[in-house]
């Protein structure tokens, strides 16, 4: 059998394997704090331990170290694309998002990947486009917000991850148990102790993954990848939605909101001649009509293969002015490193071809 990634251990589990080892409890812990707080890889490295002790880790446990083959910056210097390897060769995308200066304190969003591909065949989505691989482990997902810090704090030194949003490669909600972990890891005070309500869960509209997701007592946000408000629409563009309808979509995300008692978020990519009339808009408000939400109105990144276009940037504005008048939250979310593919799954597709 492999041995245990201590990436993917929540902390009582360390705990308990350090008890196993015939080891106090409080060792559990400070081995935890090296993985998820220090980031530590190796363990002859986790000087507060006995140097037996940390023998006998290698020898019962790893920790998966992931690859930067490629880092990206954007030209303004605010978004860095990283492509990863993990031991098995197999290549993700993570996007580190900086905010800085313009708020009481800074703001680091990683962008993360749950899965190696996808397949839920997005038309506009360059990781739909490539299909599924596989899912990730949960410690292949706090090792690329471990990474991201690590080489973040190389840089500024004080500097902490401060959110994480699954928006990167990948359907989270296809990979429920490993992200259900990975997010409790990434939450744990002993860990990077980013808040639930700093943690954004992006599906494209998996109905009964909602729900479960909703009864785990995990404030997280929710983000739902609509870009469309009528069912003949979104059946094109987002073919989940031929399993699951709006109508039942749209009764899971009032569910969660309830439960969670937070406002979801709407995505809305904005397509060229797709998506983007003022009848569009109308159909939209009324969707999200009375519902505590905001939408995310996004200019869609051009993919070749896809030949969508985003509208001018005077037609994005009046987009969301429209969703305004008729009472709806809403706004352009800005682009970041777009000049740099940092739309999901665009550095790992021009990488392959
Ligand atoms: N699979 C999940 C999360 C990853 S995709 C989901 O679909 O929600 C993250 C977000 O990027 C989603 O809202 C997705 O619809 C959006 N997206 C994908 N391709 C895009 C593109 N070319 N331009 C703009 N947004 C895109
Ligand atoms: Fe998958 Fe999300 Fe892309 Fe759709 S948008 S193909 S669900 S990653």
């Amino acid at each position: 059998m492999s041995k245990p990634d201590l990436r993917g251990m929540e902390m009582e589990e360390v705990e308990l394997m350090l008890r196993e080892m015939g080891e106090p409890a409080y060792r559990g812990r400070q081995v935890f704090q090296w993985v998820q707080a220090r980031g530590e890889t190796d363990f002859s490295q986790m000087s507060n331990l006995p140097t037996r002790l940390r023998e006998r880790l290698a020898e019962r446990g790893m920790i998966t170290k992931l690859k930067v083959l490629q880092a990206r910056q954007s030209r303004a210097g605010d978004t860095a694309k990283y492509l990863l390897e993990m031991p098995d060769e197999e290549t993700v995308e993570t996007v580190l998002m900086s905010y800085t200066g313009r708020e009481a304190r800074d703001r680091y969003t990683v962008c993360v990947s749950s899965q190696v591909g996808c397949a839920m065949g997005c038309r506009f989505c360059a990781t739909g486009l490539s299909g599924w691989q596989r899912n990730l482990s949960a410690g292949e997902i706090t090792g690329q917000v471990l990474t991201v810090q690590q080489l973040l704090r190389f840089n500024r030194p004080e500097a902490n991850v401060t959110n994480v949003v699954f928006m990167g490669m990948g359907e989270p909600l296809l990979n429920y148990n490993e992200v259900v972990r990975a997010i409790r890891i990434l939450n744990h005070p002993q860990g990077l102790n980013i808040s639930m309500r700093r943690i954004t869960v992006s599906t494209c509209g998996l109905v009964p993954e909602m729900r479960r997701l909703a009864s785990e007592g995990m404030p997280v946000v929710l983000a739902v990848s609509l870009h469309a408000p009528s069912d003949r629409l979104r059946d094109q563009l987002v073919p989940v939605n031929r399993k699951y309808p709006l109508e039942e979509l749209m009764a899971a995300c009032r569910d969660y909101i309830r439960a969670v008692n937070r406002r979801v978020t709407f995505e809305y990519a904005l397509i060229s001649g797709i998506n983007d009339t003022s009848d569009h808009a109308r159909q939209l408000a009324g969707l999200l009509h009375g519902m505590l939400a905001n939408v995310n109105v996004i200019p869609v990144n051009a993919v070749e293969e896809a030949g969508y276009s985003p509208p001018s940037p005077w037609r994005v504005k009046e987009f969301v002015a429209e969703l305004k008048e008729r009472g709806v939250e809403a706004v352009v979310r800005e682009e970041k490193g777009s000049d740099i593919d940092a739309a999901c799954g665009q550095l790992r597709r021009k990488r392959l071809r």
